[in-house]
């Protein structure tokens, strides 16, 4: 299957890949103004020229960014999961609601979150009103990608409204933020659950695929083993909270937790945090552990 990678830059976290098929573009960056800038030179320069639909894998802000803040992608018909249009059509909403969240599990860190705050919210100006949704699609369903016709694969985990996108014969995966570049379970805002990441990655297993095609990093050729890598940290990962949340004699803080267990420094302890909420919601509903939201921070203790 012949199809071309463009990494558009995106704040903090390195670059965000597109994919040009044919007419078909796969993602549109993030919606900061390096990202905007990539992908307006990509439409005028030929890289993105002649581009005629978009498929959106889900509707994070570094995936739909081009599709809020160039008008004349917002005007071509989206391909989106279902749940997409609401949260993309109403962005601004969308965002205060994610920023909210990140607060909520910052309580009690001294971390510095501004880098992460100034990326969410960079223009006020977005497209949200203009977005062509063509067609909202279902698990099963078949979506053509260029000259190719793929099958759209739920995989919920890192976002609830997350899809993987089947080329059969060629057995080429489009991943997206599934499995990440360094194999650990990303956060996504709002809708992210470690427990349906867990199952979306038990599924691809079963697809053997050739390459997983990824929403960020390189193309990767041994899917089977970073699926494996990644089933295995995130293993790792949950019996490292439990361990920890079970030998403490009261209870331990989520950032605490993000030292321990993912040795989290000043740099990164922002974002290990939420991963570790995220596992503690897991663990909860599990009933391994019991939460407690105080306010200086996110506790965990042995249920
Ligand atoms: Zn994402």
């Amino acid at each position: 299957m012949k199809f071309e990678r463009q990494k558009v830059p995106q704040p903090v976290y390195g670059t965000v890949n597109i994919y040009r098929i044919g007419d078909t573009l796969i993602d549109t960056g993030h919606v900061t103004e390096d990202s905007r800038m990539a992908m307006a030179d990509a439409l005028d320069s030929g890289g993105l020229a002649d581009v005629e639909r978009v498929v959106l894998t889900h509707p994070h802000i570094d995936h739909v960014g081009g599709s809020q803040t160039l008008p004349e992608l917002a005007a071509l018909p989206h391909v989106v999961f279902e749940g997409v249009p609401s949260i993309i059509t109403d962005f601004r909403r969308y965002l205060k609601r994610v920023h909210e969240e990140i607060q909520e599990r910052s309580i009690g860190l001294a971390a510095d979150r501004s880098a992460i705050d100034e990326s969410y919210f960079p223009i006020d100006d977005y497209a949200e009103d203009d977005i062509q949704i063509g067609r909202v699609v279902g698990d099963g369903d078949t979506v053509r990608l260029g000259e190719y016709s793929c099958e759209v694969i739920h995989t919920p985990g890192h976002s609830r409204q997350h899809m993987a996108l089947w080329h059969a014969d060629s057995k080429t995966m489009f991943s997206a933020d599934l499995v990440s570049t360094n194999g650990h379970f990303m956060y996504g805002p709002l809708y992210g659950d470690v427990g349906s990441y867990i199952d979306s990655l038990q599924r691809l297993r079963t697809y053997d695929a050739n390459y997983l095609v990824p929403g960020h990093g390189p193309v990767i050729s041994d899917p089977t083993k970073r699926i494996e890598e990644a089933l295995g940290k995130t293993r790792r990962a949950m019996s490292g909270i439990k361990t920890a949340v079970e030998t403490t004699n009261d209870r331990i803080a989520a950032g605490q937790l993000a030292r321990e267990v993912f040795e989290a420094t000043e740099e990164t302890i922002g974002f290990l945090t939420l991963v570790v909420c995220e596992y503690l919601e897991y663990l909860e509903d599990e009933n391994e552990v019991v939460i407690s939201y105080a306010e200086d921070g996110i506790f965990a203790a042995s249920s």
